[in-house]
């Protein structure tokens, strides 16, 4: 049976059992246990710490995991990097008082610095040559300046408030990182095509929440400069109107594209414009 390894609480704990959901993987959250068998596919969950995945999955005890590219950058196991999921956002960065007199990454040099990755950073301060202290924090690492442990911290940001009201600044990007499905490359071929199932499933998934689906009226007229405008998957369904001279367009575009596109098509007399989310797109 295929073992997947998920946190079992905190940030990624969601979005990763919300992904199996949104690929048709039953989850029961309510008598979540240690290990729990998916009902209606051939997978198993074993919830623990995002820490400790990267281990779980590098020595077998669970051929798959879900977690941060982060804690794999960090934990230094060998493990594969099968799919990046496009969740868990972060980068980890480094940061000042607000107050420092910052003026370029020699400032670290024989400075003290709070970190929970002190392997990533190291690897940061070797490739800029520089040389300082690094003090290993696993608890709130942001409060080691105020707290006179450190003079500068190296921790995860995704939107700076935590920074800001801890009173630092943010002055180096150094590790961006998502949640990655991850495996040890040691499938058998029934897991392995049990993989390639999840994983055709996960890029319609995230297809899917890219895309929109877009219809509307517009004048028959229109129609070739519509489909111009709007090149769907092989080209838009055009359906006529019970009204003369109109017709029904249907397409599915870019969600970035979105707002650009309504403009050009109004610009064309596309009236009662409707926007959906798609559920799924099998290509
Ligand atoms: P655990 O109890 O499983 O060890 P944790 O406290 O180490 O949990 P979380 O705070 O739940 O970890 O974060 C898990 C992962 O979520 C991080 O390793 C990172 O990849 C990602 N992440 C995304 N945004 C943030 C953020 N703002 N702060 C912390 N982690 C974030
Ligand atoms: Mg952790």
């Amino acid at each position: 049976m295929l073992r997947l390894a998920i946190q079992s609480k905190g940030r990624l704990n969601e979005e990763s059992t919300a992904l199996l959901r949104e690929i048709g993987i039953d989850i029961d959250d309510s008598r979540r246990k240690f290990l729990a068998q998916a009902p209606n596919f051939p997978l198993e969950l074993l919830y623990m710490r995002d820490d400790d995945i990267p281990q779980v999955v590098a020595s077998g005890t669970a051929a798959l995991g879900i977690v941060g590219l982060n804690e794999v950058e960090e934990r230094g196991f060998d493990v594969e990097i099968v799919k990046k999921l496009g969740f868990g956002a972060c980068r980890i960065s480094l940061a000042v008082p607000k107050s420092a007199d910052y003026d370029g990454p020699q400032w670290f040099a024989g400075k003290r610095i709070a970190t929970s990755y002190p392997k990533i950073l190291r690897k940061w301060l070797d490739e800029n040559g520089i040389q300082a202290q690094i003090e290993v924090i696993t608890g709130s690492v942001e409060i080691a300046p105020a707290a006179d442990i450190a003079d500068a911290i190296f921790d995860i940001v995704s939107s700076g408030g935590t920074l800001v009201s801890n009173g630092l600044r943010e002055v180096e990007k150094v590790f961006f990182s998502e949640a990655v499905l991850i495996s040890n490359g040691r499938l058998a071929e029934e897991d392995r095509q049990t993989l390639d199932e999840m994983l055709f499933r996960i890029e319609s998934a995230m297809v899917s929440r890219r895309k929109k689906y877009i219809l509307m009226n517009i004048p028959q007229a229109s129609v070739e400069e519509a489909t111009r405008i709007l090149p769907a998957m092989r080209s838009p369904t055009v359906m006529p109107l019970a009204a003369e001279g109109w017709c029904s367009l249907h397409s599915v575009v870019e969600e970035s594209e979105l707002w650009d596109k309504i403009r050009l098509l109004k610009a064309i007399g596309a009236e009662g414009i409707l926007v959906l989310n798609i559920d799924k797109i099998i290509p």
